[in-house]
């Protein structure tokens, strides 16, 4: 009466995760972390120096063609570094979970994502099918 169950869903990835398996991804999360707070420096100062040479060192630019390019580049920075915090965040916000225990739960549908998916991501806080 009931019906079968396909295979093909068999929820492998549905067992938390095993200390193991914690500790690898916090590492990799820590890690990640870091990265994006160097980038975020880094890209900080890459900003602060555009606004500066095109203040200070204008004087043998003058018909620089590269002039809007500097600004192009400026508006790049700061769009890099807008996504970079929002990553920093996003792992700061997977470590939390990892820590209450909710780490590999889909916060859209409480469903469990895969774990292909978080060894890519390992800040996702979605499963494949609410991130799509
Ligand atoms: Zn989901």
């Amino acid at each position: 009466m009931t019906a079968e169950l396909k295979p093909s869903t068999t929820p492998t990835h549905d067992r938390p995760l095993t200390a193991a398996q914690s500790t690898r991804i916090r590492t990799r999360l820590v890690a990640d972390l870091k990265d994006a707070h160097d980038l975020e420096t880094q890209l900080s100062h890459e900003i602060a120096d555009g606004i500066e040479s095109r203040r200070g060192s204008s004087n043998d630019e003058i018909d620089d063609p590269e002039g809007s390019n500097t600004a192009f580049e400026g508006a790049q920075s700061r769009a890099m570094l807008k996504q970079t915090t929002q990553h920093a965040r996003e792992i700061s916000e997977a470590l939390a979970r990892l820590d209450q225990g909710s780490y590999g739960t889909c916060s859209s549908c409480g469903g469990a994502i895969a774990k292909g998916r978080l060894e890519a991501r390992p800040s996702t806080q979605h499963c494949i099918a609410c991130a799509a």
